[in-house]
């Protein structure tokens, strides 16, 4: 990759971007279904101020010895693509009418790709080729101004194609979108550029691009601002691991995990610097505001088998790791026929040695078959059980067989916290935080079973956005 930077005293700069990595970030890593491959091209630009000479007028600066655009040669992944998302943060010093943003587009023939660029003060415009020499524009509703305002500040925008649709977005929330006529885009043969496009520089400074060969979803675009520094309060990418039992030699079931493969779990989770957080933790973060810690993860164990204790605890110990269990009470307290569960006092063992202990109900039925009266039942005594054996107050819930309903997981924010119903899709509730009502899609528990491979697992570490993976067969129990 060669780099062209026409400015003076950016030479760091050129060392920066000849690190660049076109990296196929997950896509070795998802196993199951080659349409989750996402192509991945990422640079951190350190800020780089594109263009502000004291005297810039508004005029396109051809040849201009202050250009100050970014090349990046070789860009080929959007080449012949059907689906693409450009993702950009700009601040704006001063406006300037078809600033380029990002683009592989000239006038000449055959180098019209794409490119998308600031217009109308406050709009953006997109142009996609699919020839190489006529281009399509798409212009965002002025009304809505999904450009970036005049005011300094840093903007995320967004801009992703799916052969059908051009959505623009802005600080990660859809703004507009406009149909297109163009399926897929020309593999033009220039470079790439950043801060840049159709001979018009943006009038400020550009960070942290992505591009991909996938059109991001919503909730992946809003966790890309979440996500990057400059996003605000909304915290860091946090995984949630769900175990259940620990096995010498699990047979092929959803809640089965080798000891083997367990051990080569933690290892690379430590390995990898990953730091524990428990559930209440978490819930104090979410209460106090504060920030998620970086490559932070909670571990969490269903239903409370004996094998939590006898096998899990010794490798988590090992690597200083605590978990949460999510206890159901009838189990813990031993009666015949759950002799495969921790009882009481190894349940306050693991408490005493910093587990968290939180509520899996009373006794684990499929809850929206309950009345209404059954089911808050459950939700209470579960939680006075655990005040009275182990003196812990339960903030949180998860779902037998994480099976739950909009109005069965809001009456759960009634008792507690943060109610953990099921997560195999975006469009189903995560969890619903008290009193708040509010259902967050993005925080969810996955499940790690007897056939979750490491690539699969490390795929699930620290992610960007939230690519939803098929092939995970396990259910949530
Ligand atoms: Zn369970």
């Amino acid at each position: 990759m060669k780099f062209k930077i026409n400015v003076k005293g950016r030479i760091l700069l050129t060392i920066l971007f000849l690190i660049i990595v076109s990296l196929p970030v997950y896509a070795d890593n998802l196993t199951n279904s080659s349409t989750n491959v996402l192509n991945y091209f990422n640079i951190t630009t350190s800020n780089y101020t594109v263009s502000n000479p004291a005297n810039s007028s508004n005029s396109s600066s051809t040849n201009s010895t202050n250009s100050s655009k970014i090349t990046v040669d070789k860009l080929d992944i959007l080449n012949n693509a059907t689906e693409a998302t450009i993702n950009v943060w700009v601040k704006q010093n001063k406006y300037r009418e078809n600033g380029g943003l990002a683009g592989k587009y000239e006038a000449n023939p055959f180098s019209r790709s794409f490119l998308v660029r600031t217009v109308l003060n406050n709009s953006l415009s997109v142009v996609l080729s699919s020839n190489g020499n006529q281009g399509i524009t798409h212009t965002s509703t002025t009304t809505l101004k999904c450009g970036i305002t005049n005011n300094n500040k840093w903007t995320m925008i967004s801009v992703s194609f799916d052969g059908n649709k051009v959505i623009y977005y802005k600080n990660g929330r859809k703004c507009d979108e406009d149909t297109t006529s163009v399926k897929m885009l020309y593999a033009a043969s220039i470079p790439l550029t950043l801060g840049y496009g159709n001979n018009v520089e943006l009038n400020g400074e550009v960070d942290d691009y992505k591009v991909y060969r996938k059109a991001l979803k919503i909730e992946q675009i809003r966790r890309l601002y979440e996500e990057n520094s400059k996003g605000g309060d909304q915290g860091n990418s946090l995984t949630i691991l769900t175990y259940h039992q620990i096995l010498e030699n699990g047979s092929n079931a959803s809640d089965h995990v080798n000891k083997v493969n367990f051990t080569e779990q933690i290892e690379y989770l430590n390995k990898s610097g990953f730091k524990g957080l428990t559930v209440a933790e978490y819930d104090q973060i979410r209460k106090t505001n504060s920030s998620i810690p970086k490559k932070s993860i909670i571990i969490t164990f269903d239903d409370g088998w004996k094998s939590i204790y006898e096998k899990a605890f010794p490798i988590l110990d090992n690597y200083s790791y605590v978990a949460t269990n999510f206890i159901v009470t009838n189990y813990a307290n031993g009666s015949s026929g759950y002799i495969s569960y921790m009882n009481w006092s190894e349940v306050e063992d693991l408490k005493d040695k910093g587990w968290d202990v939180q509520s899996h109900s009373v006794s684990h039925k499929n809850l929206i078959n309950l009345s209404e009266e059954e089911y808050r039942k459950q939700l209470n005594d579960s939680k006075t059980i655990l005040k009275d054996k182990l003196n812990v107050d339960a903030n949180s819930f998860a779902f037998p067989f994480s099976s739950s309903n909009q109005s069965y997981t809001e009456i759960c924010g009634e008792y507690y916290d943060l109610c953990w119903t099921k997560a195999t899709k975006a469009s189903s509730p995560s969890y619903v935080y008290k009193n708040t009502l509010n259902v967050f899609s993005s925080l969810k528990r996955i499940n790690i079973g007897f056939d979750t491979t490491l690539n699969w697992f490390k795929s699930m570490l620290g992610r960007d956005t939230d690519i939803e993976v098929e092939g995970n067969k396990t259910g949530y129990t």
